[in-house]
């Protein structure tokens, strides 16, 4: 059924303290979706409308995905999740009744965070006549326009929407009433790695010999869910070795792994 193409949450468990190296991040989404969530009364008070939409912009597995859930369980609202690439590729020819679904679930779940992942699926340049070409794509990202206008009093209502390729959207969804909040969502940097690694391994028996800030140094470029692999694959070494306890040498592995990994993706995609 089309419900089942969306993931929903009640209350997800994920919060700020899950997330490392994006602490302005984190107050930009507090003060842009979280107040107004929690108090839309302070924003009629003032005589400013709170943003719209929001778009969480960045390189795969950054964390976008969790500041959204963070949200959702300090709001304890409903989080909802749909792909961009599920509405139109899916169930074809449904994108639009999809999207106005996805309203009217996030209008019966309030408060809720509505959270739309790939949002390039369905709001690419028109130039890129690989997607935008198609008239079911329009369809779908003019039926989300249309919702998002028609939200003046949308309630408890926040929508979220990401991507990694924002070259490639179409500035149109970036107006005035529509994603009007523009956040960027980097790579951490090296007191963000090793964050990201303490909390990854926070629940580890790891040796002395582990020093974070070399992890960290040697881990430069990589993204947060490159981080996390990194970590349960130092695990998977220990286990294999008939260890409890984690050692460097078990991140060394893990790290040379991950490397050949990359390499032959890296191949395999040219
Ligand atoms: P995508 O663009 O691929 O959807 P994303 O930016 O939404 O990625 P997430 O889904 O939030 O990324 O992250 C994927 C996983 O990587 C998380 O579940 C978490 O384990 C880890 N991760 C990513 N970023 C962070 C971070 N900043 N702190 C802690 N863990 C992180």
């Amino acid at each position: 059924s089309r419900a089942q193409a969306m993931e929903v949450t009640q209350r997800p468990s994920v919060t700020y303290e899950d997330i490392g190296g994006l602490n302005e991040e984190i107050l930009e989404v507090r003060e842009t979706v979280e107040e107004p969530l929690l108090d839309p009364d302070q924003f009629d008070a003032v005589g400013i409308d709170p943003p719209s939409g929001v778009l969480l912009h960045g390189p795969p597995g950054t964390g976008k995905t969790m500041l959204a859930k963070a949200v959702a369980n300090q709001t304890e609202a409903t989080f909802i999740k749909m792909a961009g690439s599920e509405l139109v590729q899916k169930f074809i020819g449904e994108g639009a009744r999809l999207v106005r679904d996805l309203f009217e679930l996030a209008a019966e779940r309030e408060p809720a965070v509505l959270f739309i992942d790939e949002i390039d699926a369905i709001a690419a340049k028109r130039t890129d006549s690989k997607t935008s070409g198609d008239a079911e794509v329009q369809r779908t990202m003019m039926q989300l326009l249309s919702e998002m206008d028609g939200f003046d009093d949308r309630g408890e209502i926040s929508i979220i929407a990401a991507t990694n390729r924002f070259d490639m959207l179409d500035r149109a969804i970036l107006r005035p009433g529509r994603f009007d909040r523009l956040i960027e969502v980097p790579k951490p940097d090296q007191e963000g790695r090793k964050r990201i690694i303490e909390i990854h391994a926070s629940e580890m028996d790891l040796s002395d010999d582990i020093e974070y800030d070399e992890l960290a140094t040697m881990t430069e470029g990589f993204s947060g869910a490159q981080l996390s692999s990194l970590v349960t694959e130092a695990g998977m070494f220990a286990v294999r070795d008939e260890r409890t306890t984690v050692r460097a040498e078990d991140f060394e592995a893990a790290y040379d792994k991950l490397d050949d990994e990359e390499d032959t993706t890296v191949r395999t995609a040219t």
